[in-house]
């Protein structure tokens, strides 16, 4: 936490709004959509596994329907594919950011539509904070008219061309759960630049109510939108955002320095475009071998590392699922490791994990 998160927990406290409405909700959405800019407009909900639910139905998919997703990337991205009875594809990644290859969603775009079935939507992620080739896979969206849902939950402080991650799909969604770069506990938000796509999102959001003295309903609708209490740790978060992405990105500095010279050990450097929140240091390995030698070495000194995610196309969930995938995602999967990440660790820490993989790769 930054300090100021009880002040506005108290605020809700005294003024007893103790509801998933009231001024923190107000205010966070305000400072999102500042934060943002380029006319943002924000529904705060409870998930930003739910703002990924409510955002591909928005887009308008329906039971049935194909949706393209990134194959590398947390469950939480593809399972609302399923939620709403409709069927990923998985696309595989790119060497240069990890995140979707537009190649591959365009070779796959022209092949489902010869097949007679249009995809309904493209669910492209900035995989641990590094921006996906926005103008590549925003111009294939705009070719072949498939909107983007913009899975932002891991990379809000993120650049590409100077404008923040979270504006660029047609739909953007952000997440504060407890390991994110800024917090709520558990939270997340759609983000629109259409005012009356984030009322409809708020609208479902809350059991979809019709306007009636009563209570009616003409649809089914959803318990997602935030707590009252939760949006004021987010307010509090809010005013320590820059400083936590300039933490993560000092982490992984570094890491960098320190690892400098050793073969067995390489980065994903930002493209000219990209500004990376570096929400966690990934490191690659030449092989699964070297990967798990230091991974094991860590743990047994009482260090948690972490393989980079499973890819989707390789869960036991989603492996009967199409897909469009040539072995990248598969190999860095194999060969990648997420190092402690987080703002809190010290010097000493950072220098501990550094120790324990160089005495490893000699
Ligand atoms: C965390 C995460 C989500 C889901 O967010 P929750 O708030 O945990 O539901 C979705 N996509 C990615 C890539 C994530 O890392």
């Amino acid at each position: 936490m930054g300090g100021d998160e009880l002040a506005f927990i108290h605020k809700a406290f005294e003024s007893n709004w103790i509801a998933p409405l009231g001024p923190n909700v107000d205010g966070f959405e305000s400072d999102l959509s500042l934060y943002l800019g380029n006319n943002s407009k924000i529904a705060l909900l409870n998930s930003g596994t739910s703002a990924i639910h409510l955002g591909l139905k928005l887009l308008g998919v329906e039971s049935n329907d194909d949706v393209l997703c990134q194959s590398f990337t947390f469950s939480a991205s593809a399972n609302p594919i399923k939620y709403l009875g409709a069927n990923p594809i998985f696309i595989d990644s790119e060497e240069a950011t990890w995140n979707m290859c537009p190649l591959l969603l365009e070779k796959a775009i022209i092949e489902r539509i010869s097949s007679g079935k249009k995809p309904k939507a493209i669910i492209a992620v900035h995989l641990y904070g590094m921006p996906y080739d926005v103008d590549k896979i925003t111009n294939i969206s705009k070719q072949y008219g498939i909107p983007v849902l913009e899975d932002s939950a891991e990379a809000l402080g993120s650049t590409y061309n100077q404008r923040p991650c979270g504006t660029f799909g047609d739909i953007s969604v952000l997440s504060f759960n407890g390991n994110k770069i800024i917090t709520t506990s558990g939270g997340g938000a759609l983000v629109t630049k259409n005012s009356k796509l984030r009322d409809e999102a708020v609208y479902l959001a809350t059991q979809a109510r019709d306007s009636a003295p009563h209570y009616q309903h003409s649809e089914i609708g959803f318990n997602y939108r935030m707590s009252n209490v939760l949006a004021g740790i987010g307010r509090g978060q809010m005013r320590v955002l820059d400083e936590r992405v300039a933490g993560r990105r000092s982490n992984y500095e570094f890491y960098k320095e320190e690892f400098k010279g050793i073969e067995q050990i390489t980065f994903l450097d930002e493209r000219e475009a990209s500004f990376s929140n570096r929400w966690l240091t990934c490191i690659l390995t030449p092989s699964f071998k070297i990967r798990e030698k230091f991974r094991l070495a860590l743990e047994k000194n009482n260090i948690e590392s972490r393989p980079l995610w499973k890819p989707m196309h390789m869960q036991p969930i989603f492996k009967n699922y199409p897909n469009y995938c040539n072995g990248v995602c598969e190999n860095l999967f194999e060969r990648g490791l997420c190092l402690p990440s987080g703002t809190n660790l010290s010097i000493e820490d950072l220098q501990r994990t550094v120790a324990i993989i160089k005495k490893n790769t000699k």
